[in-house]
Order: C-alpha cells, then sequence, then structure tokens
C-alpha cells in the first residue's frame, strides 16, 4: 500500500500543544477557581447526544437548521456532537433530578458545521455555568457577576457587558409581532439576505450585523414597551444588583441572542479589542421553558457559555495573561552513563520538584544547551570525577556564578529547602 501522504487536522480543527495548551489549561483553572468561589459543581455531559436533545432548543436558529454536526449511529440512532451545552446541562437534569438550585459549571469541546474564519472553527471550546430551579433574579446576577469577575481577574480590561430582558413568554410573542409589522413595514431597506427571517423569526433579524438592516432596526420598537409588571420588576432587580455590585453594564435592546427558549434576562460579554465580527467573548440568559420541553417539570434556568479560542484572542489583544511558567525546576545533566539522571529525576519529582534531562548520551556541551533551553533555574551536573567522589555540582541557572560541589546524598533535601524559602 502507498505511504499516506500526512494527514492535517480537518477543516475547522486545530491541535493546541505546548506551550499555548498551559495558557489554556490555566484559563480553565481560573474559571473553575471562580466557579468553585462560588459553589458551582463540575458536569461533563457526553461529547454527542440523541439529535432530539438540540432540536428543542430554537428550530429558528443557525445552530439547529444549519450547523447540526449530525450522524446515524452504527445503530441507525440520529447522533449529534453538541453545538452547545445548555441542552445537555437539562436533558442530564431531567435524568437526574438533582436538588434545586442546581448550580454547575462545565468545559469542553463543542462542535457547528460553519465555514471557517477568524475566532470560528468547527471544534471550539467553551466554559460556562447553568443554574436550574430558581427564578431569583439574583442568581442573574450572580451569574452576570461571575463571568465578570472571571474576565477581569484573567487581566481583560477592554469587555463590556450587554445586557437586555425578552420578559415573560407572554412579552416575547408580543413583541415579536410588533418588530415583525414593523420590519414588513420597512422591508425595502432591509437587507435581503434577512428577508427570510422576518417571517420564520422576527427578533433574530435584530441581531444581524448586515449595514442595511441595522439602520432599520435602530429604531424597531423596544421591548420595554411590552413587558409585563412583573418582568419589568425582574429586569429592574437585575440592574439594580450589578450596579450594587459595581459591575458597568449598558442595556442593549437589539440583544435577543441565538437561541429561542430565552426569557427574561440575556447578557453578552463584548471585547472592544477585537473586530466586530467576532468581538463576543460569549453570553448567555435566562430560560424559563427548557426542562420542560425536554420533558421535566416547569424549571427556570439560567447560564452562559464563553469560547475559549475568543478569550485567548482578546488576551493576546490586550497583551493580558500571560502563559504560565512550565519550564522544570531543575535539569540534570550526567554526563557518565545517564544513571544518576535517572535516578535523581525520580527522587526529585517523587519530593514534588520537576525535573528533567536529556536523553541518548549526549555531549556536555548539548546538554547544557538543552538545560538553557528549558528555562529551568538549576542544574545539576555528573561527572565520573563526581560520581567517584560522591558529590554532585549545584549550579544556579538564574545567577552566573552561583555554584556548588555537594554531597549526592544531600541535593535533593538541599534544593527542596532552598525552594521552600522562595
Ligand atoms: P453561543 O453558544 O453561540 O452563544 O456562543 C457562546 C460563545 O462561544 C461565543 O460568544 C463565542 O465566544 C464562542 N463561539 C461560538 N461559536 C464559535 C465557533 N464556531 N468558533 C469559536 N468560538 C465560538
Amino acid at each position: 500500500m502507498a505511504k499516506a501522504t500526512g494527514f492535517k487536522t480537518p477543516k475547522g480543527t486545530r491541535d493546541v500543544g505546548p506551550p499555548d495548551s498551559a495558557r489554556w489549561q490555566a484559563l480553565i483553572s481560573a474559571f473553575e477557581r471562580e466557579a468553585q468561589l462560588a459553589n458551582y459543581g463540575l458536569l461533563h455531559t457526553p461529547i454527542f447526544e440523541d439529535i432530539g436533545v438540540f432540536q428543542r432548543i430554537g428550530e429558528g436558529t443557525d445552530v439547529v437548521q444549519k450547523q447540526m454536526w449530525d450522524f446515524l449511529d452504527k445503530g441507525d440512532r440520529r447522533m449529534v456532537l453538541r453545538p452547545e451545552n445548555t441542552a445537555s446541562v437539562c436533558r442530564s437534569f431531567v435524568q437526574q433530578r438533582p436538588i434545586v438550585p442546581w448550580k454547575i459549571w462545565y468545559q469542553g469541546p463543542f462542535f457547528r458545521y460553519e465555514e471557517p474564519q477568524a475566532g470560528r472553527q468547527r471544534q471550539f471550546n467553551q466554559l460556562g455555568i447553568e443554574v436550574l430551579g430558581s427564578s431569583d433574579a439574583d442568581i442573574d446576577v450572580e451569574a452576570i457577576a461571575l463571568g465578570s469577575r472571571f474576565l477581569e481577574r484573567i487581566g481583560l480590561k477592554r469587555v463590556l457587558l450587554l445586557i437586555n430582558s425578552m420578559g415573560d413568554v407572554e412579552t416575547r410573542l408580543k413583541y415579536a409581532q410588533a418588530v415583525q409589522d414593523y420590519l414588513r413595514a420597512n422591508l425595502g431597506d432591509i437587507d435581503r439576505e434577512d428577508h427570510e427571517k422576518i417571517e420564520a423569526h422576527p427578533l433574530r433579524v435584530l441581531d444581524s450585523k448586515r449595514p442595511n438592516t441595522r439602520k432599520v432596526t435602530a429604531e424597531a420598537p423596544r421591548v420595554e414597551q411590552f413587558l409585563s409588571v412583573e418582568a419589568g420588576a425582574h429586569f429592574d432587580r437585575v440592574q439594580a444588583g450589578l450596579g450594587s455590585l459595581g459591575i458597568s453594564f449598558a442595556i442593549e435592546p437589539r440583544l435577543v441572542r441565538g437561541l429561542d427558549y430565552y426569557t427574561h434576562t440575556l447578557f453578552e460579554y463584548q471585547s472592544s479589542a477585537l473586530d466586530t465580527a467576532q468581538n463576543a467573548l460569549g453570553g448567555g440568559g435566562r430560560y424559563n421553558g427548557l426542562v420542560e420541553e425536554l420533558g421535566g417539570p416547569d424549571t427556570p434556568g439560567i447560564g452562559f457559555a464563553m469560547g475559549v479560542e475568543r478569550i485567548l484572542l482578546a488576551c493576546d489583544a490586550e497583551q493580558a495573561f500571560v502563559p504560565p511558567d512550565t519550564a522544570p525546576v531543575v535539569w540534570i545533566i550526567d554526563v557518565t552513563d545517564g544513571s544518576s539522571a535517572r535516578d535523581l529525576t525520580h527522587e526529585l519529582r517523587s519530593t514534588g520538584v520537576s525535573a528533567d534531562r536529556s536523553f541518548d548520551h549526549r555531549s556536555m556541551r548539548s546538554q547544557m544547551k538543552a538545560a538553557d533551553r528549558s528555562g529551568a533555574a538549576w542544574a545539576i551536573i555528573v561527572g565520573d570525577q563526581e560520581v567517584a567522589s560522591g558529590v554532585v555540582t549545584l549550579r544556579n541557572l538564574r545567577e552566573s556564578d552561583d555554584q556548588k560541589t555537594i554531597e549526592r546524598s544531600q541535593v535533593v533535601a538541599y534544593l527542596v529547602e532552598v525552594l521552600s524559602q522562595r
């Protein structure tokens, strides 16, 4: 058989290796920390689900209509690689029936079959939270604040928080009708590509980025006039809460977000350091009805998802969130038969000190080079003479003339002691 000419990552996907992967992992840890501070537990759901789980979330959305990465499995079941997590979390809630409020966080890969472009991939990663089982507006505030604190904590400064309310189901229906009437009346001024949506999903026209459509939607009816007394009070409480926590926000009446199931609070975090096509770092909202759609009891929910790749792009643009130092602390340079390197790396690692070495009996010079390249702070050098006298040379690679000879049997304890004092 002919040799393969070299496989590449599938379209719209990429490898994330060192050193980028370390920064990636640190970002997830920062999010995990924030989630834990607010008592959210980690939930893993399967990467693929029955397609029905997602068909509920918004029949008029691109995510469901065009971008589902679905396939028939060997048992002829139609499955889908998950395009988002809210529906999976609700499916899990219905299946597990946990005590409410159920506060969970997640992170992992998601899949949308779309045309790749800057900041848009077919496989991308999200981190997010969901809270099921409470309709208290203070949970909206808690969720929004968690996202804001996370973005602030990783060093992003140019983040805008936009919020809006869709009111309750009744509000939404009345409002959608008013928007549809208005759009129909202004059809001639709206970009052609948006016409189809006017009939099927008029609210989705509001978040169109096309210039002519945007001119028209700037004057569209606003949801405030349609909010019921309760929905208005909910939105007021959210705004007052954010104000009390010192979180700045702007009300964006055209913020509707992609999925059909949202009610009440909607929000989005945007980066002003990125261009508009890819400036959404994440967003979410309240969905009072999705659990019921999936066969569970009437259960309110709220959550958000953020894009890991997007956040890292924003960090690059703002020169924030520097990659963590992943260099080993110690590098062993062994110019004998390699036994000292083998044993010392093990001893150091066993005491919790990171250590590495060269293999394949390289020359002293080559091993020194590798030590420098690794970024290690210390080198332990072992030659024939050292072995004969039961000692090693310990060199501080960060300070040029800090070098000493030390008993082989003492060196690990000595390093542990020195490192503990830093
Ligand atoms: P959504 O679930 O569509 O609200 O997306 C939430 C966040 O995930 C967005 O704000 C983006 O940061 C990110 N995101 C969504 N789709 C993609 C994609 N195809 N590629 C990269 N990031 C994405």
